[in-house]
């Protein structure tokens, strides 16, 4: 675990406030995966800068994302 993240005061701004064509869709695992670790949790806020109402959207993709997408019934592949 070496995510060592300084903020030298400069300002992070939440990526969805700043991208008004980036959308939080579950059914874009993609994008959503920049958001989780490589183990899969959920990377907190505070680190990537993403506000608390885009956050709390972004949880709720993931998790519904996790839900259709990664079900581990069948092997698709
Ligand atoms: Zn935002």
């Amino acid at each position: 675990m070496s995510e060592k993240k300084r903020r030298f005061g400069r300002r992070k701004v939440c990526r969805f406030c700043a991208d008004p064509t980036l959308v939080i869709d579950y059914k874009n695992p993609q994008m959503l995966k920049s958001f989780v670790t490589i183990r899969g949790k959920i990377i907190p806020r505070r680190i990537t800068g993403t506000c608390a109402r885009h956050q709390r959207e972004l949880t709720t993709a993931i998790k519904r994302s996790r839900m259709v997408a990664l079900m581990p019934f069948t092997s698709v592949d």
